[in-house]
């Protein structure tokens, strides 16, 4: 239960700030969905709804989503979306439920930064930085490493590039939280790819240091980036083993990479892939209580008519 000593709701994002900095203890709400799991006692709750954070802007150069925006108004934006090769509505789609998705917000989702987060996954790969009242912009990459900082999340940015993108992911069912998540997308002349769910923070690998240079990467240069991404940490939790979790980031990574591009998985990369995957038949700490199964497809239509 999640019980409250003082509520207080500030007109505008100064006075949330100040409001936050002036009392000890006081924790900023969004939807309160995740700081309502177990038991805690909020001494000063700061409520933004009266900040008017809850909107979604378009101009030329980039898409401006208020911090108070539901995941689900950001899932079902067509604009939004087809700028961004849908990467957002594929993450978010299988986040527990529609009812759920229309309180989580956008802030409360990147304030997280969650080590399971798909939301900061898919928007990591893309041009994208936040604004908080404080500290002013971070791109995501940098914030996603930052320690956690008494501010307000104003809101998300994600600039206008011709994205070339594709997500990934691996949940052992629908709806629960992911095994390893994966977004690739091509932007600025490089490729970007941002690992999640490791279980630990998201981390983006980008241009040289995926040594994948090329729009439509070769089999040498997928090699790279397979290599690349397999090197980052990865940990161990009740859905997967850390070299579970390795194996799989770099098949996913691979699969968006080939995805965004518009190019087939050489044979060679998938008959590597399925012998390691074998490595990890009937292992219990691969999987330790069933195997993965990737996400279900979109079905657009189903979800629309489902809100
Ligand atoms: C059961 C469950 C399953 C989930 N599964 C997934 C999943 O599979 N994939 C996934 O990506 N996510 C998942 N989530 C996370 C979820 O999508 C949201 O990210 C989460 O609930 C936080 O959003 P919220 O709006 O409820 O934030 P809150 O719970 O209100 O806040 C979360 C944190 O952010 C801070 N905060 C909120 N807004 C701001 C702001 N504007 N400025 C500064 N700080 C702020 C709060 O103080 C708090 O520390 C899951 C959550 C739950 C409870």
């Amino acid at each position: 239960m999640l019980k409250f000593a003082k509520r207080l709701v500030p007109a505008t994002t100064a006075e949330a700030h100040e409001m936050l900095l002036a009392n000890r203890g006081a924790r900023v709400l969004g939807g309160g969905l995740w700081l309502r799991q177990g038991r805690r006692a909020i001494a000063c709750a700061i409520d933004l709804s009266a900040c008017g954070l809850d909107y979604i802007e378009e101009s030329d150069d980039a898409f401006v989503v208020g911090a108070m925006t539901p995941l689900a108004d950001l899932e079902h934006d067509a604009a939004f979306n087809s700028a961004t090769c849908g990467v957002f509505e594929h993450a978010v789609h299988d986040i527990v439920g529609v009812q759920f998705r229309n309180l989580a917000t956008v802030g409360g989702s990147l304030y997280g930064r969650f080590g399971f987060s798909d939301v900061l996954t898919a928007l990591m790969a893309l041009d994208a930085g936040v604004k908080f009242t404080g500290a002013g912009r971070i791109d995501l990459s940098t914030f996603a490493a930052s320690p956690y900082e008494r501010d307000v999340l104003e809101h998300l940015v994600v600039h206008r590039r011709p994205y070339k993108a594709a997500y990934g992911c691996l949940r052992r069912q629908a709806t629960d939280f992911p095994v390893v998540n994966v977004c690739a997308a091509w932007w600025g002349d490089a490729w970007h790819v941002s690992v999640g769910a490791r279980p630990l923070r998201a981390r983006l690998l980008a241009d040289e240091e995926l040594g994948c240079g090329t729009p439509k990467p070769s089999r040498e240069e997928l090699s790279c980036a397979l290599e690349a991404v397999r090197s980052l940490d990865y940990g161990t939790n009740y859905l997967a083993g850390a070299a579970y979790r390795r194996h799989l980031a770099g098949v996913l990574a691979v699969r968006a990479i080939c995805e965004a591009a518009g190019i087939e998985v050489p044979p060679s990369l998938e008959e590597r892939f399925e012998l390691e995957a074998r490595a990890f038949e009937g292992d219990a700490a691969a999987s330790p209580s069933g195997s993965c199964v990737p996400t279900a497809p979109i079905d657009s239509a189903a979800k629309e008519a489902a809100r």
